[in-house]
Parts: C-alpha cells; sequence; structure tokens
C-alpha cells in the first residue's frame, strides 16, 4: 500500500501548496473557526496546519490515514452531493507516505489528545499527547523519500507564494474563518473572521490587497435556484491581473469556460473590450445541480444546466454594470 500511496501522492500532491490546500481543506470540513498555518522552508522542512475543529477521536485515528478512507461520504448516493471539501479520503494517505508525518488530535466532548505519526509509510501506534481541542497536522521533510519529487521543488520564496496565494483563495471562500500564516517563525498573514457585510468586505480588499479594486459594486441576487454574491470590481486603466478574479461555486473556487465567458460577455457588453477587472464572486446552487468529482486538485467543474448557469451569471452582472453607466 505505501507504494500505491506514493503514486496516488504524485497525481495529487504536487509541491507544497496542495499539501496545504489538503489540509486546511481538512479543517474546514471539521468546522474549525481558526485555522493556523505555519511554514518552513517554503514547506520543504516543515507544514503545520492547526485548528480548532470537531476533531478526531483516537479509534478512528489510522483510519485518517488509510487510503480511501473517509468519513465524509456513507454511501456512492452521498457522491451526488457532496457538500465537503475533501471525499475522497486519499489526501492524508497520499502526503504521509511522501512525508515524515504527524496527527495530533482532541475531539470534542473528549478530554484527552492522541497523536499518531507515520515515517515513509508506517504508521506508528497512538499515543496520548497534549492539545486543545481540534487537530494539527505536521508534515516535515515532504518528498524526502521521492527524490525526484524533492528536485522539483523550486526556491523557498515561490513554495511560499504557492502557499500564500492558495491560502487567500481559502480565505476568500470562507470569511467567517480565522486564518493564521507564519513563515519560518515570523506571522506574514492575519485575517480575522467577518461578521457581517461591512466586515466582509473589508476582509476581502485585506486579503487582495493591492489586487482589491479601487471601486466596487456589491452584487446580490437570487433566481431559479441560483444564488450569486459578492464583489466585482470596475476596470481601471491600470491592468489588474488575470489571477485577482476569484469565482466560487458552493464555497469551492473554479475556473471554469461557462462562468469565465459569461462574465466577460457582460463587461464587454456594458463597459469597455479588453480591459481586465477584478472580482470575487459567489455561485451558490443545490449541490446536484453540479458536478465537483471532475478532478481533484484542478479546480473544473460541470454544471447540469449550463444555459442556465451561464445565462443567469450574464444577466445579474450585467445588470449591475449598466447601472454604473445610467
Ligand atoms: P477526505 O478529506 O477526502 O475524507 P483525507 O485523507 O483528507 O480524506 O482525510 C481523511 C479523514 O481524516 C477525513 O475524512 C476526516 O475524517 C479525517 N480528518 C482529516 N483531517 C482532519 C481535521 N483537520 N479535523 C478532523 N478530521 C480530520
Ligand atoms: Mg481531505
Amino acid at each position: 500500500p505505501a507504494l500505491i500511496n506514493q503514486i496516488a501522492a504524485g497525481e495529487v500532491i504536487e509541491r507544497p501548496s496542495s499539501v496545504v490546500k489538503e489540509l486546511v481543506e481538512n479543517s474546514l470540513d471539521a468546522g474549525a473557526r481558526r485555522i493556523e498555518v505555519d511554514i518552513e522552508a517554503g514547506g520543504a522542512r516543515l507544514i503545520r496546519v492547526r485548528d480548532d475543529g470537531g476533531g478526531i477521536p483516537v479509534d478512528e485515528l489510522p483510519l485518517a490515514v488509510a487510503s480511501h478512507a473517509t468519513s465524509k461520504i456513507g454511501s456512492f448516493d452521498d457522491l451526488e452531493h457532496v457538500a465537503s471539501m475533501g471525499f475522497r479520503g486519499e489526501a492524508l494517505a497520499s502526503v504521509s507516505s511522501v512525508s515524515r508525518f504527524a496527527l495530533t488530535s482532541r475531539a470534542s466532548g473528549e478530554d484527552a489528545a492522541f497523536r499518531i505519526e507515520v515515517d515513509g509509510g508506517k504508521l506508528q501506534a497512538a499515543r496520548p499527547a497534549q492539545h486543545p481541542q481540534g487537530t494539527s497536522v505536521e508534515i516535515r521533510d515532504l518528498f524526502y523519500n521521492v527524490p525526484a519529487r524533492r528536485k522539483f521543488m523550486r526556491a523557498e520564496r515561490t513554495e511560499f507564494a504557492h502557499i500564500d496565494d492558495l491560502l487567500k483563495s481559502l480565505a476568500l471562500a470562507r470569511d467567517g474563518v480565522e486564518f493564521r500564516l507564519s513563515h519560518n517563525g515570523k506571522p506574514v498573514r492575519i485575517w480575522k473572521a467577518a461578521s457581517d457585510e461591512r466586515a466582509a468586505l473589508q476582509r476581502v480588499a485585506e486579503v487582495l490587497g493591492e489586487e482589491f479594486p479601487a471601486q466596487s459594486l456589491r452584487i446580490d441576487h437570487a433566481a431559479a435556484g441560483l444564488h450569486l454574491s459578492g464583489w466585482v470590481g470596475l476596470p481601471t486603466a491600470s491592468r489588474a491581473q488575470a489571477d485577482s478574479q476569484y469565482f466560487y461555486v458552493n464555497g469551492r473556487l473554479v475556473r471554469d469556460r461557462i462562468v469565465a465567458h459569461a462574465v466577460r460577455q457582460a463587461y464587454a457588453d456594458v463597459l469597455f473590450h479588453g480591459r481586465h477587472a477584478a472580482f470575487v464572486l459567489y455561485l451558490q446552487l443545490d449541490p446536484a445541480g453540479v458536478d465537483v468529482n471532475v478532478h481533484p486538485a484542478k479546480h473544473e467543474v460541470r454544471f447540469r444546466e449550463q444555459r442556465l448557469v451561464h445565462d443567469f451569471l450574464f444577466r445579474t452582472l450585467h445588470e449591475a454594470l449598466a447601472q454604473t453607466r445610467a
């Protein structure tokens, strides 16, 4: 199984930021209100994610790192209605096969915490540990036993920049959760949870920093079982980065052709052609209306009713943008 996990790891875990993604998504799935990410040497030396979520009962600890074990899906039927971020049950198995791995957790309602360690795919027995309610996962020496992968890791700065970007996209998705990020012991980001709309906008501005548009429109519209909310920036002469365009479907960042086309059309129709605008948009719809099971790492989705989604997005944005011209 260790070899199989290593192969799977190659698919899901490309670099330190992919590990951070899996761990933070697990924390979100566990209902965390606060997530702390500590990185050393761009993630090559250490990736630690700590949360205050529901934790893992001691008897389920070995399952957490077993391959294809997930607590999130009871049947294939559930696959249709996945609301959680992860559901394949392979992330921890994969990453623990290519690192020195430790997980410490205290489940809610328990008064003891336990720690398991996996070294090169070998699981050690759970031992008592100190930990408040929630979970900490520590990944040391990522890819230490996969030299080919280790060689592909870029400069510390580059890998950390990927982690920072990734955390931005997750922080934008969940503004009710506090995120902290440190690198080599220095705090780099602290994004406090937002409790109302004003705080939410402030947090978006904080997370995006200079990428945040000087002028933005609030979007909030629902029709035909679809709900679009968020902010769209008005294009400026100075070119905004294409990567300050965030579109979430049921809380997941998505890069989708249909979405991109609808947004581009709305801008092009109302405003000027060829200018880039930043936006942060959230589309909510019945999970049965969208297939997120296309690829674990790519940001792809497939809408059941593509036309409907496209037209809804186009009309909603078109109407909002048109008002600015009136
Ligand atoms: P998946 O998220 O697809 O279920 P993972 O390998 O990422 O698979 O995690 C395996 C299991 O470990 C999860 O289903 C969950 O039960 C448990 N788990 C992992 N991380 C956490 C966490 N931070 N808090 C609580 N449970 C966790
Ligand atoms: Mg997961």
